[in-house]
């Protein structure tokens, strides 16, 4: 047996069609949706991933904008920038790549972002959300393995979820989504004493470590379906996941590659969050695309 493939490019592909038309739509009544990308220093990963998401903008018809300061910006200086785009009328959705330098207080800057423009979904109003509901935008990577799911008809509601990795950007904020759906969820961590114990109980598996092969066959039952956020740049400059894929492939239902699962979803998500966030605007303000606009008046459940 080898599991069918959860195919994140082919269904990001399919998104950012109809991403571009909404974009298109939005242009034609006013003008294009806007992002923000703040990035600090020079992680060559972390310029990969805002490459991508530029890249994605240009592909939906969003307009991007990225704010590039060396590793000595104090956070004054990223406070100040971030409230002048908080309340700018070009843009919709501010996202701060991470990490930043240790000088730099993380829970402050975002903190420091309007809900309104929180497309990462990390603000913890919107983390919030997920507990008490109202979240206006869900977190991008989360977000983007719900809408795998979905897409492939997996039903998680009564199943056991089995969550490996309880990072605030990942792990937690994906109990919670799941949680919601009625899912019976586990989060293992660093800590956990014997892990498989866990993930041998596990219908639905999702694994976001960053561990290179962390998960064998031997520590999954049949049929499971096996979610891998992990992205790990090997030393041959090969990019895998947290996942023994070759092996674990034979025995699960359903499986996402590294790369080309998950992804490319997060990144599809940021644009359908930033979209969305346009939409909102425009349809409490037509006129005026007005940036103040309160949480309440733009909530959206999930
Ligand atoms: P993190 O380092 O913040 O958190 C890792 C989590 O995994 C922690 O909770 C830690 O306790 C747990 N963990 C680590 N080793 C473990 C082990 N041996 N057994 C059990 N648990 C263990 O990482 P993160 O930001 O959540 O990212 C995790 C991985 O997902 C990384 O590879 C990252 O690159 C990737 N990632 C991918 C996407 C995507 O879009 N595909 C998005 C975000 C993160």
């Amino acid at each position: 047996m080898s599991a069918r493939i959860l195919d994140g490019r082919a269904l990001s592909k399919e998104i950012r069609a109809s991403l571009f038309d909404r974009s298109l739509r939005l242009k034609n009544d006013g003008r294009a949706p806007g992002l923000a990308v703040i990035l600090v220093g020079n992680d060559p990963a972390s310029e990969v991933y805002v490459r991508n998401k530029s890249k994605a903008c240009d592909e939906c018809g969003v307009m991007s904008k990225v704010f590039h300061f060396p590793n000595t910006v104090s956070e004054h200086e990223l406070v100040g920038l971030i409230e002048e785009l908080n309340v700018s009328n070009e843009i919709d959705g501010i996202l701060v790549q991470l990490p930043l330098p240790e000088h730099v207080n993380v829970r402050n800057i975002i903190g420091c972002i309007s809900v309104n423009k929180d497309v990462d979904g990390f603000h913890l109003y919107n983390i919030g959300g997920l507990v008490a509901g109202g979240t206006i935008f869900p977190p991008c990577t989360p977000y983007g393995v719900q809408l795998l799911l979905e897409t492939a008809n997996i039903e998680v509601s009564g199943k056991n979820v089995v969550i490996v990795g309880a990072s605030n950007i990942v792990g937690k904020p994906m109990a919670l989504m799941l949680l919601q759906k009625d899912a019976t969820v586990s989060v293992c961590h660093i800590k956990t004493n014997d892990l498989s114990l866990y993930t041998k109980l596990a219908d639905v598996l999702i694994v976001a470590a960053g561990k290179p092969g962390l998960i064998t066959a031997d520590m999954v039952k049949n049929d499971v379906v096996v979610i891998d956020v992990g992205i790990n740049r090997m030393i041959d400059g090969s990019i895998t996941g947290d996942v023994d894929f070759d092996n674990v492939k034979h025995k699960a239902s359903w499986i996402t590659p590294v790369p080309g699962g998950v992804g490319p979803m997060t990144v599809t998500m940021l644009i359908e969050n930033t979209i969305r966030s346009a939409e909102l605007r425009m349809a409490i303000n037509p006129i005026n695309i007005n940036p103040a606009v309160t949480p309440a008046e733009m909530r959206l459940s999930i």
